[in-house]
């Protein structure tokens, strides 16, 4: 990146020797010094872009960046030069120079300085387009970075119906299929699943069907090796050890047992204090953000269920009343998710769910000890995802998972429950990003079981083919205004890989890795309208960003561990 700079840089400066060479050479006008310093900032924005997506390894993105930016930089100079600055009458330096003039150049003299005077006369209105054009320009840049930074809300920015229901956790498809015992109760809701599956995959059953996607074998496909495997199995042992089925309350890691609670209550100054603690603590135990958040009956089950016991667990035996919820996020790895829908995504989905083992434990612990009950939460307890809004840190997608500001959707999410309320609480943002999905359907068009919704609006229920029929589409939450994806669908696609998938993330616009020019990217989306949405994700494809189903994405996996 520094040698990036640096040649910038030097591109910066030597351009000003230019402009001081036609400030003696030239009287120039408001215009020409816009569409010459325009044209230089795009082509540097075209070298700046293209060494840095050379740098993240997307070279069609360098090339391309080179090829628009660059060249649109080139054509406004030609452009202010064959247009403008040839036509305008040089200085009185210049002039000076050629003392000696002809009668014929004379006239041409006089002719010059007519010329001036009216382009004089002209630069009154030349200012004021000028400066509107640049005070909008201020205008909306500040804005946009303000806006892009998130509208805090009193809410989250999702309508609520008014005969919304909280979710159960018996219908999470997770707990569902993990547990004989419901599939027993609710047979019909089997049947017919299995009935709709007939015609996307050939002889599905719900029963044991989770074993097929993680125990998947071993096989001769690029990114489905014993290799992809091992690295899958290996990632998700903490997670297992923790917790075997991530939606099982009151189990493992868990656990609501509160014997470790100091006996005396450690007191805070302040409530940022105790934020600032909560949040330093979760970020030395691996967290890559969190945020804090009342707890709120709306989003936590209204039925817990333990598919490993297969028993009923009451909200009634939780050991205390939480009144906060905090909300981890852990970041997974960019190149590793680039290869979806291969086992090597598995590797970490395992290990995002390994680390929320880790961050949760010990931070419940932390809190537990400074004399505060807490209980450790993964996909059990509550919807992680409207937990996550509700806390500030991104919105809800049009693939139905969380799509942050600075890491995109590539991360999973964890909580802790606890009564210690004395903290400053985060608020929900708009960040915009709902607006950029209506426009983008990237991931629905990825999805390879077309479980994700194509309505270009969100709805307040599914819309999906067999909606209407409570017996199948039982596992959808309705009553929240958002797109409703077929959960079935994916989780069969899974069931069929023998491994996970993670196309929609992969493919996702806001999947990317930590560069500037997709941070300028995810900033310019708040003030662009809807169609410009439309081609920003056009670009988004042009510029090679978002594939999936790319072998050549695992052999660069497999080589990004090098230093
Ligand atoms: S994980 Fe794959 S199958 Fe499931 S919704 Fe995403 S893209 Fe579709
Ligand atoms: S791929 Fe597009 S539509 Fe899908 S979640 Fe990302 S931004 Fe939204």
């Amino acid at each position: 990146m520094g040698l990036m700079w640096t040649i910038v840089g030097f591109i910066a400066g030597i351009s000003i020797l230019v402009y001081l060479e036609l400030v003696k050479r030239y009287h120039l006008d408001l215009i020409s010094w816009t569409g010459l310093i325009v044209g230089e900032l795009t082509i540097l924005f075209g070298i700046a872009w293209s060494v840095s997506s050379v740098l993240e390894g997307v070279p069609r993105s360098g090339s391309m960046g080179a090829i628009m930016f660059g060249g649109l930089g080139l054509i406004i100079i030609i452009l202010t030069w064959r247009f403008k600055i040839q036509h305008f009458p040089k200085s009185e330096n210049e002039i000076a120079s050629n003392s000696v003039n002809s009668p014929g150049e004379e006239s041409e003299n006089s002719r010059r300085n007519f010329l001036k005077s009216t382009s004089m006369a002209a630069f009154g209105w030349q200012k004021i387009v000028g400066s509107v054009l640049g005070i909008g320009a201020i205008g909306t840049t500040a804005y946009a970075i303000k806006k892009s930074s998130g509208v805090i809300l009193d809410d989250v920015p999702n309508a609520i119906a008014d005969d919304y229901k909280r979710m159960d956790n018996r219908k999470v498809i997770q707990t569902f299929v993990h547990s004989d015992k419901l599939q027993e109760k609710y047979k019909n809701r089997v049947e017919k699943w299995e009935n709709a599956s007939i015609d996307r995959m050939d002889g599905f059953k719900v029963k044991g069907s989770y074993k097929k996607y993680a125990e998947g074998k071993p096989k001769d496909e690029v990114g489905y090796t014993q290799l992809e495997y091992a690295l899958a199995g290996a990632s998700w042992q903490t997670s297992l050890k923790g917790n075997p089925v991530t939606v099982t309350p009151n189990y493992g890691v868990n656990s609501w047992d509160q014997s470790q609670v100091d006996k005396t209550q450690y007191k805070f100054k302040t409530k940022q204090d105790a934020s600032d603690a909560i949040k330093t603590a979760a970020k030395l135990f691996g967290a890559s953000k969190v945020s804090i958040t009342k707890q709120d009956d709306r989003w936590d089950y209204d039925h817990l269920y333990d598919p490993i016991n297969e028993k009923d667990v009451s909200w009634d035996d939780f050991p205390f009343k939480a009144k906060t919820v905090i909300v981890c996020l852990i970041e997974m790895d960019y190149v590793a998710m680039s290869t979806a829908p291969t086992v090597v995504t598995d590797g970490t989905s395992g290990q995002g769910y390994s680390d929320m083992i880790v961050v949760t434990d010990h931070l419940a612990t932390f809190i537990r000890k400074l004399g505060y009950h807490a209980v450790a939460s993964g996909n059990d307890l509550g919807l992680s995802v409207a937990y996550a809004v509700a806390a500030g840190l991104g919105e809800v997608s049009r693939a139905g998972w969380l799509i942050t500001r600075d890491l995109g959707p590539r991360v999973r999410i964890c909580k802790i429950y606890t009564d210690l309320d004395f903290v400053e609480y985060d608020k929900p943002r708009d960040y915009s990003i709902t607006n950029f999905c209506i426009n983008c359907k990237r991931c629905a068009d990825a999805c390879p079981s077309e479980a994700i919704s194509q309505e270009d609006n969100p709805t307040f229920g599914p819309t999906y083919e067999g909606a209407d029929d409570p017996e199948y589409s039982w596992n959808s939450h309705a009553g929240v205004l958002k797109w409703h994806s077929d959960s079935k669908k994916c989780y069969e696609f899974w069931v069929e890989n023998e491994g996970s998938c993670s196309s929609c993330i992969a493919s996702c616009p806001y999947n990317k890795p930590d560069f500037w020019h997709h941070d300028l990217v995810d900033t310019s989306n708040v003030v662009v309208p809807g169609p410009g949405h439309t081609f920003m994700r056009e670009m988004d494809i042009m510029f090679g960003y978002g594939k999936t189903n790319d072998p050549d994405a695992v052999k660069k996996f497999w080589k990004s561990g090098r230093d």
